[in-house]
C-alpha cells in the first residue's frame, strides 16, 4: 500500500532512479518523492493505522532537558517520537509537541505501560497519568514494556489494552520485549495481535527468529538499541566502516538504513542535533545486497540489555 506523508521530508539526494528503487520493501513500506526530496515511509500497521518508519527515542534523555531535545528532533524533521513512563520525560515531550505547532495528526507518539502498572485497573490508571503528562488526548502506540513473566499479569494487561483502544486513548497497542511464549499467550488469549513488539536489535543482535515470527503473524518489529546503545564498537565493524567510504556517509547512517531496508521501525536517540540530522539523512543512498548481507554476518548474538525473560526491575 502507497501512502505519503508531505510534512516529513529529508535532505536527501533526489535521485528518480532511487525513488523507484526505494517502494516497497518486503511490501510493507512506502515513500515518495515530494518536490525534490524524500517522504519517511510510512508503514502500515495490522490494525490499518500508519506509522513512519524512522523516529526518535529519548531513553536516558534528562527531564529537564527533553522539551530543548525533542524541539530540535522536531525541528530537524522527526514527527515519531518514542517515549516511556519510566524514562520521567513525557511532560518535557508534551511540551515540545506543544511549542512546536505542529497538527497532532502530523505526529505519532509512542509511550510505554510500566512494569509496576501492570494489571487490569493500573492499567488503565496509567494510561490516563501518562495522557496527563503527555498533555494528549490520546498516543498512537501504547506498549506493555515488558512481559515480566513472574508477574504474570501482560494478558489481563493486553486485554485492558484492547479496551483503551476501542475507548480511543491509544490509536494502536503493540508489546516491547516480549518472546514467542509470551506472544503466544497473547494470542491466545485475545482477539487482537499486537500491532508491534519493539526489542533489542541492532546489527550483532540481529533477532532473526523474532522477526521471521512477527512476519508470519503480521506484527511489525520495532529495533530499540539500533546503534547498541555505544555499549559495543558497532562503528568500528568492517562492514560497517567499508559502506560508509562507499556511499560518502558514517557508519550510524549505515546502521540506520541496513534497519530501515530489513522493514524495522527504528527511532535512534542522541542529545545532539547535528547527529539527530545525521541519523535522519538517510534516504540518499542504498545498500546493495552485497552491503546488506555483510552487515548481516555481524549477528553474533550479542545483546546489550536485559533479558526479558530475566528481568526484575
Ligand atoms: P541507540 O542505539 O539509539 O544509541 C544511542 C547512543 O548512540 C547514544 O549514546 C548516542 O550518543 C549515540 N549516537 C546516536 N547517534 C549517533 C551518531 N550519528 N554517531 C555516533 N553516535 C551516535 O540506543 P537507545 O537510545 O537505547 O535506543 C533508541 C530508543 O529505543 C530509545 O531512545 C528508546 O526510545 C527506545 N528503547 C526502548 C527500550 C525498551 O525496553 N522498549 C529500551 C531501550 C531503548
Amino acid at each position: 500500500m502507497r501512502s505519503s506523508v508531505h510534512s516529513l521530508r529529508t535532505q536527501g539526494s533526489t535521485s528518480a532512479t532511487f525513488a523507484r528503487s526505494f517502494t516497497g520493501w518486503g511490501g510493507i513500506v512506502s515513500g515518495e518523492w515530494q518536490d525534490g526530496q524524500m517522504t519517511v515511509p510510512q508503514i502500515e500497521l495490522n490494525d490499518g493505522n500508519s506509522i513512519p518508519q524512522l523516529g526518535f527515542g529519548v531513553f536516558k534523555v534528562d527531564p529537564e532537558e527533553t522539551e530543548r531535545i525533542v524541539t530540535d528532533a522536531l525541528e530537524v524533521g522527526y514527527r515519531h517520537l518514542d517515549t516511556a513512563m519510566i524514562y520521567g520525560n513525557e511532560v518535557g515531550v508534551g511540551n515540545a509537541i506543544k511549542a512546536s505547532g505542529v497538527p497532532r495528526n502530523e505526529l505519532f507518539i509512542t509511550t510505554k505501560l510500566w512494569n509496576s502498572d501492570q494489571g487490569t485497573g493500573s492499567a488503565r490508571d496509567a494510561m490516563d497519568l501518562s495522557l496527563e503528562k503527555l498533555g494528549l488526548d490520546y498516543v498512537d502506540l501504547y506498549l506493555i514494556h515488558w512481559p515480566r513473566p513472574d508477574l504474570d499479569l501482560y494478558l489481563d494487561t493486553w486485554l485492558t489494552m484492547e479496551q483503551l483502544k476501542a475507548e480511543g486513548k491509544t490509536r494502536s497497542i503493540g508489546v516491547s520485549n516480549f518472546h514467542r511464549p509470551h506472544l503466544d499467550k497473547i494470542l491466545a488469549g485475545s482477539e487482537t495481535v499486537p500491532a508491534v513488539d519493539q526489542i533489542e536489535l541492532h546489527p550483532a543482535f540481529a533477532q532473526r527468529d523474532l522477526r521471521a515470527y512477527g512476519a508470519e503473524l503480521g506484527m511489525h518489529i520495532e529495533a530499540w538499541g539500533p546503534l547498541g546503545q555505544g555499549k559495543y564498537d558497532l562503528f568500528s565493524e568492517a562492514a560497517l566502516q567499508t559502506a560508509a567510504e562507499a556511499h560518502g556517509v558514517s557508519p550510524a547512517q549505515v546502521a540506520i538504513r541496513w534497519h530501515l531496508q530489513n522493514g524495522i521501525i527504528v527511532f535512534p536517540k542522541s542529545n545532539s542535533r547535528q547527529r539527530m540530522a545525521e541519523n535522519f539523512d538517510v534516504f540518499g543512498f542504498e545498500l546493495s545486497a552485497g552491503e546488506m548481507a555483510s552487515i548481516d554476518a555481524i549477528d553474533r548474538d550479542q545483546r546489550v540489555g536485559t533479558n526479558p525473560e530475566e528481568a526484575t526491575f
